[in-house]
Protein backbone atom coordinates (compact mmCIF):
# COMPACT_ATOMS: atom_id res chain seq x y z
CA UNK A 1 0.00 0.00 0.00
CA UNK A 2 1.14 3.83 -0.97
CA UNK A 3 1.97 5.81 2.11
CA UNK A 4 -0.90 8.11 1.14
CA UNK A 5 -3.08 5.50 0.69
CA UNK A 6 -3.33 5.11 4.27
CA UNK A 7 -5.30 6.26 6.43
CA UNK A 8 -4.84 9.89 7.84
CA UNK A 9 -3.96 8.45 11.82
CA UNK A 10 -1.60 5.49 10.33
CA UNK A 11 0.66 8.39 8.87
CA UNK A 12 0.78 10.38 12.35
CA UNK A 13 4.61 10.84 13.14
CA UNK A 14 4.93 12.65 16.84
CA UNK A 15 5.56 15.77 16.11
CA UNK A 16 5.27 16.08 12.76
CA UNK A 17 3.65 19.22 11.79
CA UNK A 18 1.68 21.26 8.83
CA UNK A 19 0.80 23.99 11.11
CA UNK A 20 1.28 26.30 13.88
CA UNK A 21 -0.93 28.38 15.65
CA UNK A 22 0.23 32.07 16.53
CA UNK A 23 1.25 32.11 20.33
CA UNK A 24 -1.61 34.19 21.69
CA UNK A 25 -3.78 35.02 19.06
CA UNK A 26 -6.80 36.71 21.09
CA UNK A 27 -4.32 38.54 23.42
CA UNK A 28 -6.04 37.40 26.06
CA UNK A 29 -2.31 37.21 28.40
CA UNK A 30 -2.64 33.25 29.12
CA UNK A 31 -6.36 34.18 30.57
CA UNK A 32 -9.02 32.40 28.52
CA UNK A 33 -12.71 33.59 28.61
CA UNK A 34 -13.87 29.95 28.11
CA UNK A 35 -14.99 28.97 31.03
CA UNK A 36 -12.76 26.43 32.91
CA UNK A 37 -15.23 23.52 33.48
CA UNK A 38 -15.71 23.83 29.35
CA UNK A 39 -11.74 23.43 28.84
CA UNK A 40 -10.39 20.78 27.22
CA UNK A 41 -8.30 18.42 30.07
CA UNK A 42 -6.57 16.22 27.57
CA UNK A 43 -5.15 17.03 25.00
CA UNK A 44 -6.98 16.07 21.27
CA UNK A 45 -5.80 13.07 19.33
CA UNK A 46 -5.52 14.48 16.25
CA UNK A 47 -3.03 13.05 13.20
CA UNK A 48 0.59 14.25 13.87
CA UNK A 49 1.13 15.16 9.90
CA UNK A 50 2.72 17.28 7.41
CA UNK A 51 0.42 19.66 5.20
CA UNK A 52 0.99 17.61 2.13
CA UNK A 53 -0.28 14.73 3.56
CA UNK A 54 -3.17 15.80 4.72
CA UNK A 55 -3.66 17.78 1.12
CA UNK A 56 -3.10 14.60 -0.35
CA UNK A 57 -5.36 12.96 2.16
CA UNK A 58 -8.23 15.19 1.04
CA UNK A 59 -7.96 14.82 -2.26
CA UNK A 60 -8.01 10.90 -2.84
CA UNK A 61 -10.74 11.12 -0.50
CA UNK A 62 -12.48 12.74 -2.48
CA UNK A 63 -11.73 11.06 -5.89
CA UNK A 64 -13.06 8.01 -4.22
CA UNK A 65 -16.42 10.19 -4.30
CA UNK A 66 -19.35 10.18 -6.69
CA UNK A 67 -21.23 13.36 -7.18
CA UNK A 68 -22.74 15.10 -9.92
CA UNK A 69 -19.40 16.91 -10.70
CA UNK A 70 -18.01 13.75 -11.53
CA UNK A 71 -20.53 11.30 -13.20
CA UNK A 72 -24.17 10.92 -14.20
CA UNK A 73 -26.82 10.69 -11.48
CA UNK A 74 -30.03 9.89 -11.91
CA UNK A 75 -31.21 9.25 -8.92
CA UNK A 76 -35.49 9.61 -9.39
CA UNK A 77 -37.22 11.76 -6.50
CA UNK A 78 -33.95 13.42 -5.39
CA UNK A 79 -33.05 15.85 -8.69
CA UNK A 80 -29.43 15.52 -8.82
CA UNK A 81 -28.75 18.19 -11.66
CA UNK A 82 -25.48 20.59 -11.93
CA UNK A 83 -25.60 23.55 -9.97
CA UNK A 84 -23.42 26.36 -11.45
CA UNK A 85 -20.33 27.36 -10.18
CA UNK A 86 -21.18 31.09 -10.13
CA UNK A 87 -23.93 31.09 -7.64
CA UNK A 88 -21.54 29.47 -5.38
CA UNK A 89 -19.23 32.12 -5.79
CA UNK A 90 -21.85 34.59 -5.66
CA UNK A 91 -23.02 33.20 -2.03
CA UNK A 92 -19.82 33.20 -0.76
CA UNK A 93 -19.39 36.76 -1.22
CA UNK A 94 -17.65 38.07 1.93
CA UNK A 95 -20.13 40.62 2.03
CA UNK A 96 -22.95 38.13 2.66
CA UNK A 97 -20.91 35.50 4.68
CA UNK A 98 -19.88 37.77 7.01
CA UNK A 99 -22.91 39.00 8.57
CA UNK A 100 -24.11 38.32 11.65
CA UNK A 101 -27.82 37.35 12.67
CA UNK A 102 -27.89 40.00 15.32
CA UNK A 103 -26.89 42.81 13.56
CA UNK A 104 -29.51 45.97 12.82
CA UNK A 105 -31.96 45.60 10.34
CA UNK A 106 -30.73 48.93 9.08
CA UNK A 107 -27.19 47.78 8.58
CA UNK A 108 -28.69 44.48 6.74
CA UNK A 109 -30.70 46.38 3.87
CA UNK A 110 -29.28 44.13 1.12
CA UNK A 111 -29.67 41.10 2.48
CA UNK A 112 -32.97 41.68 3.90
CA UNK A 113 -33.93 42.75 -0.15
CA UNK A 114 -32.84 39.16 -1.23
CA UNK A 115 -34.60 37.41 1.16
CA UNK A 116 -38.12 39.80 0.31
CA UNK A 117 -36.93 39.54 -3.14
CA UNK A 118 -36.56 35.90 -3.70
CA UNK A 119 -39.59 35.04 -1.41
CA UNK A 120 -41.44 37.15 -4.20
CA UNK A 121 -40.06 35.08 -7.03
CA UNK A 122 -41.61 32.13 -5.34
CA UNK A 123 -44.56 33.18 -5.02
CA UNK A 124 -45.00 34.25 -8.19
CA UNK A 125 -42.81 30.93 -10.00
CA UNK A 126 -45.76 29.10 -7.63
CA UNK A 127 -49.08 30.86 -7.52
CA UNK A 128 -49.19 31.69 -4.13
CA UNK A 129 -49.25 34.53 -1.78
CA UNK A 130 -45.85 34.89 -0.09
CA UNK A 131 -43.16 32.72 1.44
CA UNK A 132 -41.04 32.22 4.13
CA UNK A 133 -37.99 31.17 3.60
CA UNK A 134 -37.20 30.05 7.47
CA UNK A 135 -37.10 26.37 7.10
CA UNK A 136 -34.54 24.27 6.66
CA UNK A 137 -35.20 21.35 4.60
CA UNK A 138 -38.16 19.70 2.64
CA UNK A 139 -39.44 17.47 5.48
CA UNK A 140 -39.13 20.99 8.00
CA UNK A 141 -40.95 22.71 5.51
CA UNK A 142 -43.67 20.21 5.43
CA UNK A 143 -43.80 20.95 9.66
CA UNK A 144 -44.54 24.09 9.09
CA UNK A 145 -46.35 24.06 6.32
CA UNK A 146 -48.45 21.42 8.17
CA UNK A 147 -48.41 23.78 11.58
CA UNK A 148 -50.00 26.44 9.00
CA UNK A 149 -52.72 24.01 8.27
CA UNK A 150 -53.38 23.38 12.21
CA UNK A 151 -53.20 27.31 12.65
CA UNK A 152 -55.49 28.15 10.31
CA UNK A 153 -58.20 25.59 11.82
CA UNK A 154 -57.98 26.24 15.64
CA UNK A 155 -58.11 29.75 14.63
CA UNK A 156 -61.53 28.95 13.22
CA UNK A 157 -62.35 27.33 16.44
CA UNK A 158 -62.35 23.73 13.98
CA UNK A 159 -60.56 22.04 16.70
CA UNK A 160 -61.75 18.36 15.50
CA UNK A 161 -59.81 18.51 12.02
CA UNK A 162 -56.88 16.46 13.41
CA UNK A 163 -56.86 14.18 10.21
CA UNK A 164 -54.24 14.24 7.27
CA UNK A 165 -54.99 12.54 4.01
CA UNK A 166 -51.61 11.22 2.56
CA UNK A 167 -51.41 8.74 -1.15
CA UNK A 168 -50.15 5.25 -0.34
CA UNK A 169 -47.25 6.55 -2.80
CA UNK A 170 -46.26 9.25 -0.98
CA UNK A 171 -42.68 10.10 -0.23
CA UNK A 172 -42.07 8.95 3.41
CA UNK A 173 -41.20 12.42 4.73
CA UNK A 174 -45.24 13.10 4.04
CA UNK A 175 -46.72 10.85 6.77
CA UNK A 176 -43.25 11.07 9.25
CA UNK A 177 -43.63 15.05 9.06
CA UNK A 178 -47.93 15.00 9.46
CA UNK A 179 -46.63 12.40 12.91
CA UNK A 180 -44.61 15.11 14.46
CA UNK A 181 -47.12 17.89 13.72
CA UNK A 182 -49.48 16.15 15.52
CA UNK A 183 -51.82 14.90 12.76
CA UNK A 184 -53.53 11.33 12.18
CA UNK A 185 -52.76 10.07 8.82
CA UNK A 186 -55.28 8.35 6.59
CA UNK A 187 -54.57 6.74 3.57
CA UNK A 188 -55.37 7.26 0.11
CA UNK A 189 -55.06 4.84 -2.39
CA UNK A 190 -53.52 5.19 -5.76
CA UNK A 191 -54.97 3.30 -9.23
CA UNK A 192 -52.38 0.82 -10.92
CA UNK A 193 -51.65 3.99 -13.01
CA UNK A 194 -50.26 6.03 -9.73
CA UNK A 195 -52.59 8.41 -9.37
CA UNK A 196 -55.15 8.83 -6.66
CA UNK A 197 -58.16 7.11 -6.59
CA UNK A 198 -61.23 10.17 -6.37
CA UNK A 199 -63.53 6.71 -5.61
CA UNK A 200 -61.43 6.01 -2.26
CA UNK A 201 -61.03 9.71 -1.62
CA UNK A 202 -64.72 10.52 -1.17
CA UNK A 203 -65.47 8.98 1.59
CA UNK A 204 -62.57 9.85 3.57
CA UNK A 205 -63.92 13.52 3.25
CA UNK A 206 -65.49 14.51 6.59
CA UNK A 207 -65.45 17.25 8.86
CA UNK A 208 -62.64 16.00 11.21
CA UNK A 209 -60.00 16.18 7.98
CA UNK A 210 -57.30 18.91 8.53
CA UNK A 211 -56.29 18.50 4.64
CA UNK A 212 -54.48 16.68 1.84
CA UNK A 213 -50.84 16.17 1.20
CA UNK A 214 -49.91 15.65 -2.34
CA UNK A 215 -47.53 15.90 -4.88
CA UNK A 216 -48.34 16.43 -8.64
CA UNK A 217 -46.75 15.12 -10.67
CA UNK A 218 -46.88 12.22 -8.24
CA UNK A 219 -44.41 9.89 -6.93
CA UNK A 220 -44.28 8.35 -10.44
CA UNK A 221 -43.83 10.80 -12.68
CA UNK A 222 -47.38 11.05 -13.90
CA UNK A 223 -49.73 14.30 -13.87
CA UNK A 224 -52.50 14.03 -11.88
CA UNK A 225 -54.80 14.73 -14.77
CA UNK A 226 -57.89 15.28 -11.86
CA UNK A 227 -56.48 17.53 -9.49
CA UNK A 228 -58.84 20.29 -9.84
CA UNK A 229 -61.49 18.03 -9.09
CA UNK A 230 -59.13 16.74 -6.07
CA UNK A 231 -59.18 20.50 -4.71
CA UNK A 232 -62.87 21.14 -5.07
CA UNK A 233 -63.83 18.16 -3.01
CA UNK A 234 -60.74 18.87 -0.04
CA UNK A 235 -62.13 22.44 0.07
CA UNK A 236 -65.63 21.51 -0.13
CA UNK A 237 -65.37 19.59 2.84
CA UNK A 238 -63.21 22.21 4.43
CA UNK A 239 -59.93 21.34 4.23
CA UNK A 240 -56.55 22.82 2.90
CA UNK A 241 -54.37 20.88 0.17
CA UNK A 242 -50.64 20.59 0.75
CA UNK A 243 -48.30 20.55 -2.32
CA UNK A 244 -44.84 18.50 -1.63
CA UNK A 245 -43.00 20.58 -3.84
CA UNK A 246 -39.87 19.44 -3.35
CA UNK A 247 -39.18 18.48 -7.39
CA UNK A 248 -40.34 21.63 -8.66
CA UNK A 249 -38.51 20.88 -11.71
CA UNK A 250 -41.02 19.76 -13.58
CA UNK A 251 -43.57 21.91 -13.33
CA UNK A 252 -41.17 25.17 -13.47
CA UNK A 253 -41.96 28.07 -15.41
CA UNK A 254 -44.99 26.18 -17.17
CA UNK A 255 -47.79 24.90 -14.40
CA UNK A 256 -47.99 26.19 -10.85
CA UNK A 257 -49.75 24.46 -7.31
CA UNK A 258 -51.74 27.78 -6.02
CA UNK A 259 -53.60 27.51 -9.61
CA UNK A 260 -54.03 23.90 -9.35
CA UNK A 261 -56.30 24.56 -6.09
CA UNK A 262 -53.01 24.13 -3.56
CA UNK A 263 -53.32 26.55 0.05
CA UNK A 264 -49.94 25.48 1.17
CA UNK A 265 -46.47 24.18 -0.15
CA UNK A 266 -42.95 23.50 0.26
CA UNK A 267 -40.10 23.64 -2.30
CA UNK A 268 -36.45 22.33 -1.93
CA UNK A 269 -33.94 25.21 -2.73
CA UNK A 270 -31.47 22.03 -2.50
CA UNK A 271 -32.87 20.23 -5.20
CA UNK A 272 -34.84 22.42 -7.85
CA UNK A 273 -32.65 25.86 -7.44
CA UNK A 274 -29.36 25.06 -7.02
CA UNK A 275 -27.53 24.00 -3.94
CA UNK A 276 -25.64 20.67 -4.10
CA UNK A 277 -26.96 18.65 -1.69
CA UNK A 278 -26.95 14.51 -0.97
CA UNK A 279 -23.99 14.93 1.98
CA UNK A 280 -26.83 15.92 4.74
CA UNK A 281 -27.23 19.76 4.13
CA UNK A 282 -27.13 22.90 4.33
CA UNK A 283 -30.50 22.78 2.62
CA UNK A 284 -33.32 25.09 2.45
CA UNK A 285 -37.59 24.35 2.38
CA UNK A 286 -39.62 27.51 1.78
CA UNK A 287 -43.23 27.18 2.38
CA UNK A 288 -45.32 29.27 0.61
CA UNK A 289 -49.20 29.84 1.27
CA UNK A 290 -52.51 31.68 -0.47
CA UNK A 291 -53.41 35.03 1.09
CA UNK A 292 -55.70 33.51 3.39
CA UNK A 293 -53.17 31.72 5.51
CA UNK A 294 -50.23 34.61 5.38
CA UNK A 295 -50.75 35.48 8.72
CA UNK A 296 -49.89 32.14 10.38
CA UNK A 297 -46.10 32.16 8.49
CA UNK A 298 -43.58 31.40 11.38
CA UNK A 299 -41.88 34.38 12.53
CA UNK A 300 -39.28 36.26 12.31
CA UNK A 301 -40.59 38.14 9.07
CA UNK A 302 -39.69 40.31 6.56
CA UNK A 303 -41.60 43.26 5.39
CA UNK A 304 -40.91 45.92 2.89
CA UNK A 305 -42.27 49.37 4.03
CA UNK A 306 -43.58 51.80 0.94
CA UNK A 307 -40.99 53.59 0.56
CA UNK A 308 -38.67 50.45 -0.17
CA UNK A 309 -36.93 50.04 3.21
CA UNK A 310 -37.09 46.33 5.14
CA UNK A 311 -37.50 45.74 8.57
CA UNK A 312 -38.19 42.24 10.59
CA UNK A 313 -41.72 41.64 12.07
CA UNK A 314 -43.43 39.40 14.66
CA UNK A 315 -46.92 38.07 13.40
CA UNK A 316 -49.37 37.73 16.45
CA UNK A 317 -51.29 35.10 15.13
CA UNK A 318 -47.93 33.36 13.87
CA UNK A 319 -47.33 29.65 14.32
CA UNK A 320 -44.26 31.03 16.00
CA UNK A 321 -40.50 30.32 15.19
CA UNK A 322 -39.16 27.43 13.62
CA UNK A 323 -35.85 27.84 13.22
CA UNK A 324 -32.75 30.42 14.29
CA UNK A 325 -33.06 33.66 12.58
CA UNK A 326 -33.96 33.43 9.00
CA UNK A 327 -32.69 29.90 7.82
CA UNK A 328 -29.89 29.32 5.78
CA UNK A 329 -29.20 32.67 3.90
CA UNK A 330 -26.18 30.99 2.12
CA UNK A 331 -28.76 28.48 0.15
CA UNK A 332 -31.37 31.27 -0.78
CA UNK A 333 -28.56 33.16 -2.24
CA UNK A 334 -27.64 30.42 -4.85
CA UNK A 335 -31.49 30.21 -5.13
CA UNK A 336 -31.84 34.01 -5.94
CA UNK A 337 -28.92 33.71 -8.29
CA UNK A 338 -30.01 31.06 -10.10
CA UNK A 339 -33.12 32.29 -11.18
CA UNK A 340 -31.87 36.03 -11.83
CA UNK A 341 -29.21 34.24 -14.17
CA UNK A 342 -31.95 31.79 -15.83
CA UNK A 343 -34.77 34.70 -16.20
CA UNK A 344 -38.15 34.13 -16.53
CA UNK A 345 -37.81 33.54 -20.41
CA UNK A 346 -35.10 30.43 -19.83
CA UNK A 347 -37.09 29.33 -16.73
CA UNK A 348 -39.92 28.28 -18.72
CA UNK A 349 -37.01 25.52 -20.47
CA UNK A 350 -36.10 23.62 -17.28
CA UNK A 351 -39.42 22.03 -16.67
CA UNK A 352 -40.89 20.89 -20.43
CA UNK A 353 -36.17 19.79 -21.01
CA UNK A 354 -36.39 17.71 -17.68
CA UNK A 355 -39.50 16.13 -18.77
CA UNK A 356 -37.95 15.75 -22.39
CA UNK A 357 -35.21 13.76 -21.22
CA UNK A 358 -36.57 11.56 -18.95
CA UNK A 359 -39.03 10.20 -21.86
CA UNK A 360 -36.21 9.85 -23.83
CA UNK A 361 -34.64 7.15 -21.63
CA UNK A 362 -37.86 5.95 -21.01
CA UNK A 363 -38.74 5.39 -24.34
CA UNK A 364 -35.40 4.25 -24.86
CA UNK A 365 -35.07 1.39 -22.19
CA UNK A 366 -38.39 -0.39 -22.39
CA UNK A 367 -37.94 -3.21 -24.43
CA UNK A 368 -35.35 -4.29 -21.89
CA UNK A 369 -36.75 -2.97 -19.10
CA UNK A 370 -40.53 -3.32 -17.66
CA UNK A 371 -42.22 -0.05 -17.73
CA UNK A 372 -45.65 -0.72 -15.78
CA UNK A 373 -47.04 2.98 -16.38
CA UNK A 374 -47.13 3.15 -19.95
CA UNK A 375 -47.89 7.37 -21.23
CA UNK A 376 -45.73 10.23 -20.92
CA UNK A 377 -44.05 11.06 -17.60
CA UNK A 378 -43.03 14.38 -16.41
CA UNK A 379 -39.27 14.89 -14.78
CA UNK A 380 -38.82 11.01 -14.12
CA UNK A 381 -40.82 7.56 -14.28
CA UNK A 382 -40.07 4.22 -12.82
CA UNK A 383 -39.04 1.04 -14.15
CA UNK A 384 -40.11 -2.61 -12.30
CA UNK A 385 -36.96 -3.86 -12.96
CA UNK A 386 -35.71 -6.11 -15.67
CA UNK A 387 -38.53 -7.12 -18.65
CA UNK A 388 -37.11 -10.47 -18.44
CA UNK A 389 -37.83 -11.61 -14.83
CA UNK A 390 -36.21 -15.42 -15.54
CA UNK A 391 -32.32 -14.39 -14.82
CA UNK A 392 -32.60 -13.90 -11.17
CA UNK A 393 -30.91 -10.58 -11.88
CA UNK A 394 -32.79 -8.13 -9.88
CA UNK A 395 -32.84 -4.07 -9.61
CA UNK A 396 -30.17 -3.97 -6.47
CA UNK A 397 -27.97 -5.76 -9.23
CA UNK A 398 -28.08 -3.53 -12.33
CA UNK A 399 -28.06 -0.72 -9.43
CA UNK A 400 -25.09 -1.74 -8.39
CA UNK A 401 -23.84 -2.77 -11.89
CA UNK A 402 -24.12 0.83 -13.17
CA UNK A 403 -21.66 1.80 -10.73
CA UNK A 404 -18.88 -0.17 -12.28
CA UNK A 405 -19.83 1.81 -16.19
CA UNK A 406 -19.07 4.80 -14.00
CA UNK A 407 -23.06 5.62 -13.41
CA UNK A 408 -24.60 5.88 -10.45
CA UNK A 409 -27.28 3.90 -9.82
CA UNK A 410 -30.99 5.65 -10.15
CA UNK A 411 -33.14 5.14 -6.73
CA UNK A 412 -34.57 1.70 -6.16
CA UNK A 413 -37.23 -0.04 -4.49
CA UNK A 414 -39.31 3.39 -4.28
CA UNK A 415 -41.73 3.79 -4.74
CA UNK A 416 -43.30 0.63 -2.90
CA UNK A 417 -46.38 0.22 -5.68
CA UNK A 418 -44.26 -1.86 -7.50
CA UNK A 419 -41.36 -4.63 -6.29
CA UNK A 420 -38.79 -3.91 -8.92
CA UNK A 421 -39.00 -0.35 -8.65
CA UNK A 422 -36.10 1.75 -10.49
CA UNK A 423 -36.52 5.14 -10.26
CA UNK A 424 -34.85 7.07 -12.98
CA UNK A 425 -34.57 11.36 -12.71
CA UNK A 426 -32.35 12.37 -15.49
CA UNK A 427 -33.19 16.39 -15.19
CA UNK A 428 -32.42 19.06 -17.63
CA UNK A 429 -29.19 19.81 -16.82
CA UNK A 430 -27.45 16.12 -19.22
CA UNK A 431 -26.75 16.48 -22.65
CA UNK A 432 -27.64 14.28 -25.05
CA UNK A 433 -24.64 12.74 -25.52
CA UNK A 434 -24.59 11.07 -21.91
CA UNK A 435 -28.01 10.41 -21.91
CA UNK A 436 -27.18 7.94 -24.98
CA UNK A 437 -24.40 6.66 -23.39
CA UNK A 438 -26.61 6.02 -20.10
CA UNK A 439 -28.69 4.27 -22.65
CA UNK A 440 -26.34 1.82 -23.92
CA UNK A 441 -25.09 0.70 -20.82
CA UNK A 442 -28.59 0.25 -19.42
CA UNK A 443 -28.76 -2.25 -22.39
CA UNK A 444 -25.44 -3.53 -22.20
CA UNK A 445 -26.25 -4.28 -17.92
CA UNK A 446 -29.80 -6.08 -20.02
CA UNK A 447 -27.42 -8.29 -22.04
CA UNK A 448 -25.38 -9.27 -19.33
CA UNK A 449 -28.44 -10.38 -17.33
CA UNK A 450 -29.23 -13.01 -20.06
CA UNK A 451 -25.93 -14.04 -21.44
CA UNK A 452 -23.67 -13.76 -18.30
CA UNK A 453 -25.92 -12.95 -15.03
CA UNK A 454 -23.51 -13.55 -12.54
CA UNK A 455 -21.49 -11.01 -13.46
CA UNK A 456 -24.10 -8.50 -12.91
CA UNK A 457 -25.14 -10.30 -9.69
CA UNK A 458 -21.91 -10.29 -8.19
CA UNK A 459 -21.68 -6.22 -9.01
CA UNK A 460 -20.06 -4.00 -8.24
CA UNK A 461 -16.33 -5.31 -9.45
CA UNK A 462 -14.12 -2.31 -9.56
CA UNK A 463 -15.06 0.20 -7.50
CA UNK A 464 -13.03 0.87 -4.34
CA UNK A 465 -15.21 -1.49 -2.11
CA UNK A 466 -17.73 -4.17 -3.02
CA UNK A 467 -21.01 -4.89 -1.93
CA UNK A 468 -22.15 -3.33 1.24
CA UNK A 469 -23.46 -4.68 4.06
CA UNK A 470 -26.18 -1.63 4.33
CA UNK A 471 -28.18 -3.03 7.27
CA UNK A 472 -25.10 -2.45 9.28
CA UNK A 473 -23.40 0.44 7.62
CA UNK A 474 -26.65 2.20 8.60
CA UNK A 475 -27.45 0.90 11.87
CA UNK A 476 -23.72 0.42 13.19
CA UNK A 477 -21.76 3.19 10.91
CA UNK A 478 -17.94 3.68 11.81
CA UNK A 479 -17.60 6.69 11.72
CA UNK A 480 -14.16 7.44 12.93
CA UNK A 481 -10.60 5.98 13.22
CA UNK A 482 -11.14 5.04 17.11
CA UNK A 483 -14.49 3.40 16.39
CA UNK A 484 -12.57 1.49 13.18
CA UNK A 485 -10.03 -0.09 15.66
CA UNK A 486 -12.51 -0.99 18.12
CA UNK A 487 -14.54 -2.74 15.63
CA UNK A 488 -11.30 -4.32 13.95
CA UNK A 489 -10.32 -5.39 17.55
C1 LIG B 1 -36.47 15.11 -1.01
C2 LIG B 1 -37.92 15.07 -0.79
C3 LIG B 1 -38.47 15.47 0.45
C4 LIG B 1 -37.63 15.79 1.68
O1 LIG B 1 -36.71 16.81 1.54
P1 LIG B 1 -35.50 16.94 2.60
O2 LIG B 1 -34.87 18.25 2.30
O3 LIG B 1 -34.61 15.77 2.37
O4 LIG B 1 -36.10 16.94 3.98
C5 LIG B 1 -39.85 15.48 0.56
N1 LIG B 1 -40.64 15.12 -0.47
C6 LIG B 1 -40.15 14.72 -1.66
C7 LIG B 1 -41.08 14.34 -2.76
C8 LIG B 1 -38.77 14.68 -1.86
O5 LIG B 1 -38.28 14.26 -3.03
Amino acid sequence: MKTYDKLIFELSKPGRKGFELPEDQFNTNGLSSIPTDLLRKDEAELPEVSELDVVRHFTNLSNKNFGVDTGFYPLGSCTMKYNPKINEELAAMPEFLALHPLQDASTVQGALHIYWDLQRMLANISGLAEFTLNPYAGAHGELTGLMVMRQYHMSRGDEKRTKVIVPDTAHGTNPASAMVAGLEVVEVKSKPNGSIDVEDLKPLLDDTIAGIMMTNPNTVGMFETEILEIAKLVHDAGGLLYYDGANLNPLLGKVRPGDMGFDIMHINLHKTFSTPHGGGGPGSGPVGVAAHLVDFLPNPRVKKAEEGSYHVETGDQSLGSISSFFGNFGVMMKAYAYILSLGKENIKNVGPLATLNANYIKESLKDDYLLPIEGVCKHEFVFDGLKDKSTGVTTLNVAKRLLDYGFHAPTIYFPLLFHESMMIEPTETESKETLDEFIEVMHKVAKEARETPQSVIDAPLTTIVRKLDETSAAKKPILNYKALKEAEA
